[in-house]
């Protein structure tokens, strides 16, 4: 990523900087994968619901996952059509089921019984007939962090296999909603394909399964989580997704006329995005030096959420000698931390400082704590 930084420079910090240039380019790589497969992304709107990002989204003929009915109408909203747009979920509402049959949407990726049968009932007030998918949890391990976890079946995301059979029985009974596929989701930031290929396999023994109950699934729906490089996001721009698309290639037995869905979020939109800070004291402790900036964790809270770690880089000066930071944010919580003994050209006050990698789950999972203000937004 190459920072505009005279464009920056004229921004209130914090900011979350968009790099349209990476994203176009990843959208682009991402469509000549699936070209010519019976392969469909729909991008995950939860990992950033920006209207700029989603409109190149949109225009690179990409689908929406959404998990809430607010997600929904974030995408109506921004023009993609209710044909592409599915939406999961464990805790699915009236008031969003009623939005979404309003809409005519895609599909309901369905997580309970309660819910099917929800779903159904509000169908039939509409005089609709409400496509679903039944969200499987696989119990598979996608050795992740336990927060990002879920396709265990302690875990409380979808049906588990043993249950499944009657849910579809279910699902195929009820006169207002079709039964068109299955759905999967095992977790976020996988870096280790194995979990996926463990799912392939689990889902050509649940596909002969159900073709023995004379049942074939029109879609099958294996999720999003594809990992990035948060270290090096420079050598890894692009996710590789010629690798995780090659695990289903090779690995799942689709039957004829089967579509394969993906709902990826972070490797579309993580490494476009960088929160721009501007360092505020430089401040010197007894046995360390704190960098102490603009952006806080009401920003970016990966680092004090889930102990993530996004690479620092001290765009004001990029060739100093480096020394070691503590960079922390000004909110009264010791988790507002972005990094410890960060090797950084020196800095001093007014630097800009770029906390890389943090366009998925960052402006979208801000918060108003300490009653600040959203971070801005430049895109180019
Ligand atoms: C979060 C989520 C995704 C996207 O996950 P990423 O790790 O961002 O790719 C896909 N599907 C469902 C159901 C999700 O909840």
């Amino acid at each position: 990523m190459i920072f505009p930084i005279d464009d920056l420079q004229k921004q209130d910090t914090p900011c979350y900087y968009y790099d349209l240039g990476l994203l176009r380019r990843t959208l682009t790589i991402l469509n000549n994968e699936i070209e010519g497969l019976p392969y469909h992304v729909h991008y995950a709107v939860k990992a950033n619901a920006n209207p700029i990002l989603l409109t190149e989204i949109k225009n690179a003929g990409f689908g929406v996952d959404c998990v809430s009915g607010w997600e929904v109408q974030r995408a109506i909203e921004n023009g993609f059509a209710p044909e592409k747009i599915v939406f999961a979920g464990v805790g699915k509402t009236d008031k969003e089921i009623n939005y979404a049959l309003d809409n005519d949407i895609f599909c309901f990726n369905v997580e309970s019984l309660p819910e099917l049968e929800v779903i159904s009932d509000l169908a039939a007030k509409k005089g609709k007939v409400a496509k679903v998918a039944i969200r499987v949890n696989p119990n598979i391990d996608a050795h992740t962090h336990k927060y990002i976890t879920t396709g265990l079946n302690e875990n409380k995301f979808g049906i588990t296999l043993d249950m499944l059979d009657d849910v579809i029985d279910r699902a195929m009974e009820l006169q207002n909603v079709t039964f068109v596929g299955i759905h999967f989701h095992i977790g976020s930031q996988l870096t280790d394909m194995s979990p996926y290929a463990m799912l392939c396999d689990t889902i050509n023994d649940l596909l002969r399964h159900l073709e023995e109950r004379g049942i074939k699934p029109s879609i099958v729906n294996v999720g999003g989580g594809l990992g990035i490089d948060y270290v090096n996001p420079d050598e890894h721009e692009v996710a590789d997704f010629a690798n995780f698309f090659g695990i289903f290639k090779q690995r799942l037995l689709l039957r004829e006329g089967q579509q394969l869905h993906f709902e990826l979020g972070r490797s579309i939109v993580a490494q476009c995005g960088a929160l721009i800070t501007r360092v505020t004291y430089v401040k010197e402790g007894k046995a360390k030096k704190f960098a102490i900036v603009d952006a806080g964790m009401s920003d970016l809270i990966r680092p004090a959420l889930y102990q993530a770690h996004h690479k620092i880089q001290n765009i004001s000066n990029v060739s100093g000698d480096c020394e070691k930071y503590d960079v922390v944010g000004p909110i009264c919580e010791s988790s507002d931390c972005f990094g410890e003994d960060e090797l950084l050209p020196s800095v001093k006050r007014g630097d800009l400082l770029a906390i890389r990698s943090a366009g998925a789950y960052g402006e979208i999972m801000a918060s108003r704590y300490n009653c600040r203000p959203f971070a801005g937004v430049f895109a180019k």
